[in-house]
């Protein structure tokens, strides 16, 4: 019963803060998207949703996540912008709508689309985000995954070898990061919300320490001139990584040390334990109060 409660409350506050900043009330007709170059034939795409990455060269293009349905010709148009190819193989790095909403036109105009075997479990039939108050209806047959993995898988494509891995129970159960590893970038996902507080999908297995585990899995993987693409936010890189990590760890520490003292989720947020994290961290759509919340349901699931 407690559980449920808890679980209200903090639905309750993230309800109102997100349900006018995702997407679904918003006017995509005034969305740009901008193209970042990362390293030559390796560009971040920026609309709005996750941060898209594109591999693009003699053997077609490559791409990472496709953000929303009313946003794919926009997207054709700025990969356009530097490559004829057309798009082979579209990867999501985990399920959720901001995400996979291009799925369904970029599958029936023929792109393979590739994912862990939990994503295509969740496109395929209706999913409730009740942080959002969302109910998302199942993707149709064109949207699905068709090659789906459960640890990980290599693409060999543009002179580029892409191997693209599985992350236990970080933002959600089904993540995938993609490393290019003789570019030397790696699209992190939503592991890594660059200069913000993330969201983490506990509903959908999600965890805090998991997300932790990922950073730091990440971290032993790369060096100083890696190019990290975050699922949100700018473009960064190990340093920025470090302190997205450091700051979860401290911040996800300090409320287990309460919890573990007796404190009820109301006197943790009143002891403000994000504060000194909170002008660098909380100008996202996450705000302290409803991390504070996400931290302390995702710590008593993990007991
Ligand atoms: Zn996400």
């Amino acid at each position: 019963m407690k559980k449920h409660r808890l679980l209200g409350t903090m639905i309750g506050m993230l309800f109102l803060v997100l349900i006018t900043s995702l997407g679904h009330t918003r006017d995509f007709s005034k969305v740009q998207i901008k193209v970042v170059e990362v390293k030559p034939g390796i560009h971040m795409l920026m609309g709005e949703g996750g941060n898209i990455c594109v591999s693009s060269g003699v053997d077609g293009v490559f791409m990472i996540d496709d953000q929303f349905a009313p946003l794919t010709e926009k997207i054709k148009t700025a990969i356009a912008s530097f490559t004829s190819g057309s798009i082979r193989f579209v990867i999501n790095t985990h399920w959720h709508f901001d995400h996979t909403g291009g799925n369904e036109n970029v599958g029936d105009a023929g792109a393979v689309i590739i994912a862990h075997e939990n994503v295509r479990k969740r496109l395929s039939t209706d999913q409730v985000l009740t942080a959002f108050n969302l109910t998302l209806p199942a993707l149709s047959k064109e949207g699905l995954p068709v090659i789906t993995f459960t640890r990980d898988v290599a693409f060999h494509l543009n002179g580029q070898r892409i191997d693209v891995f599985h992350i236990k129970r970080a933002h959600t159960d089904g993540d995938a990061a993609a490393y290019f590893t003789d570019a030397n970038v790696i699209h992190t996902g939503d592991i890594l919300f660059a200069g913000m507080y993330p969201f983490i999908d506990i509903e959908h297995g999600g965890s805090i320490s998991g997300t932790i585990d990922a950073t730091n899995r990440i971290l032993g993987m790369i060096d100083d001139n890696t190019r990290i693409i975050p699922g949100h936010g700018m473009l960064t890189d190990k340093h920025g990584l470090i302190a997205y990590r450091d700051m979860l760890t401290k911040i996800r520490d300090r409320i287990q040390s309460q919890m573990n003292a007796g404190k009820t989720l109301e006197e943790i947020k009143l002891s403000q334990p994000t504060q000194a994290f909170d002008s660098e961290w909380g100008g996202g759509f996450i705000k302290p109060d409803v991390f504070v919340g996400i931290v302390y349901q995702s710590l008593i699931q993990e007991k």
